[in-house]
């Protein structure tokens, strides 16, 4: 009889939690009290522009002041030298071994022309804070990330505000709007557009660093913004060997060409610097308690190794990117650990004490010793037109870049040569163990639901590729 008194109890009880759960939906957690969290990517900002001085004159004074107030990483790498797989690297927390993200225009051998882009099972960053009760916002300026290309998971689509390559201040009018319609605790990803090629900052941010030196005509010509991204994928195909020397566009810059070039990339970071600080500024005078993410997707390179521009090698310029952390707790420092950018999903779950919802990559940057004493980047090219196919491995002070397609390893110690100018080749067989036992565990972690996912492409999609110069003029 008792027995049975506790069966019904228990009966009523699951009926009553069933009829319960019918009525409500799935449980809501309860909402978390913050704080926010902003995290800024600037599109190809080089890690050694945030201290860097021009003529005497500061490039990006105000985020070096904003980075005194928290954690200034030096030495920070992205897991991809160009937009599309690192953006999916920061916003899966996952190397582009396991998300997949490679190419962002390619074909197969049926002539099926697609990109690579985020499966939409990849519990993203902004789903997870979704989930755990964050409103989210983004205003993102890169075609690469323009709504259907999975990049837009885990926020209302009205709050997914993307306009095509638009300069710094649009982007602070932008985030300005996400900002008064937001309520905390919220998670805002602003992607700025500036330094991105073609370099055109208004003319006050071209004055400051003083008069550009002569140049020649044909220096004008490259130089000029409706040129600079041909002239870029001309230099890129020529030093790729894809396009003759006589069929060349352009003539290369001069020294004064190249040093210009140099200065007005120093100027759209100096616009940046301001745009940027005022959007902080703003946010943090309605939101004290919110968390800073400052970084790039990847770096620049200025004739360090032949060429201008990303995506085709994976040397310091092209892969060490800015990073900056500041808000409630954290302590003002500056950490020269070997660190990953993809660890920052993990560091945010870290922060506010959420778990993750698959193992994240990377280690939690505000860990009292951040770092796995290693650091992972490749490129395949941002399309087929630039063969391109590199792995590379950091340790603490040594780092192996792998070609491919070459078959070849090359080995640079960064303590006595970081410029990377002298290639050693005598301990190759112990990093290119390093790099399969990279890539073996990157493919070994990804969970069988979630492959890489090959999204058709339009013309329109390829005209705006060509825009940004991952695709070459037909
Ligand atoms: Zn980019």
């Amino acid at each position: 009889m008792r027995n049975a008194l506790i069966l019904l109890v228990l009966l009523a009880l699951g009926l009553g939690l069933l009829a319960g759960a019918l009525l409500l939906g799935s449980p809501k957690p309860p909402a978390p009290a913050g704080p926010n969290v902003v995290m800024i990517v600037v599109d190809t900002l080089r890690a050694d522009r945030i201290l860097a001085e021009r003529n005497g004159v500061p490039v990006m004074p105000k985020l070096a002041a904003f980075a005194q107030e928290g954690r200034l990483f030096t030495n920070a790498i992205s897991a991809a030298s160009w937009t599309r797989p690192a953006v999916s690297s920061l916003i899966t927390g996952q190397y582009v071994g396991t998300h997949g993200v490679v190419y962002g225009v390619s074909e197969d051998d049926t002539g099926f022309i697609f990109a690579h882009t985020i499966n939409p099972r990849w519990p993203v960053l902004a789903e997870t804070l979704a989930g755990a009760g964050y409103q989210t916002g983004a205003v993102v300026t890169n075609g690469h990330l323009q709504p259907g290309a999975n990049f837009e998971q885990g926020y209302d689509s009205k709050r997914y505000i993307f306009e095509d390559d638009v300069p710094a201040d649009r982007v602070g009018v932008l985030a300005q709007q996400l900002l008064r319609s937001s309520s905390a605790p919220f998670f805002h990803y602003l992607h700025y557009m500036d330094p991105h090629a073609p370099y055109k900052a208004p003319q006050e941010y071209e004055d400051v660093f003083g008069p550009e030196p002569p140049i020649t005509d044909s220096d004008r010509e490259a130089l000029d913004p409706d040129n600079h991204i041909r002239y870029i994928s001309d230099q890129s195909l020529l030093r790729l060997g894809q396009r003759k020397p006589a069929d060349a566009e352009f003539a290369p810059l001069s020294e004064a060409g190249q040093a210009v070039l140099r200065q007005r990339y120093d100027a759209e970071c100096r616009f940046a610097d301001t745009q940027i600080s005022e959007t902080i500024e703003r946010i943090r005078k309605r939101f004290p308690d919110t968390l800073f993410i400052i970084t790039a997707d990847h770096g620049e390179e200025f004739w360090e190794h032949g060429g201008t521009g990303h995506g085709l090698t994976l040397f310091q310029e092209q892969i060490h990117v800015p990073l900056i952390i500041v808000g409630p707790g954290v302590t003002p420092a500056v950490v020269d650990n070997l660190v990953e950018s993809v660890g920052i999903y993990k560091t945010i779950l870290a922060y506010l004490g959420l778990s993750e919802p698959v193992p994240l990559q990377g280690s939690d940057l505000l860990a009292e010793s951040p770092g796995n004493g290693a650091a992972y980047s490749m490129t395949r090219g941002p399309s087929l037109d630039y063969p391109v196919d590199l792995d590379a491995a950091l340790e603490v002070s040594g780092k192996a870049i792998r070609d491919n397609g070459r078959g070849m390893t090359e080995i640079y110690d960064l303590a006595a040569d970081p410029a990377e100018q002298q290639p050693q080749t005598s301990d190759a067989a112990r990093w290119n163990q390093a790099l399969d036992a990279h890539h073996a565990e990157a493919e070994r972690i990804r969970p069988p639901q979630i492959q890489p996912v090959q999204m058709p492409i339009d013309e329109e999609f390829l005209d705006e590729m060509r825009k940004l110069g991952y695709k070459k003029e037909e």
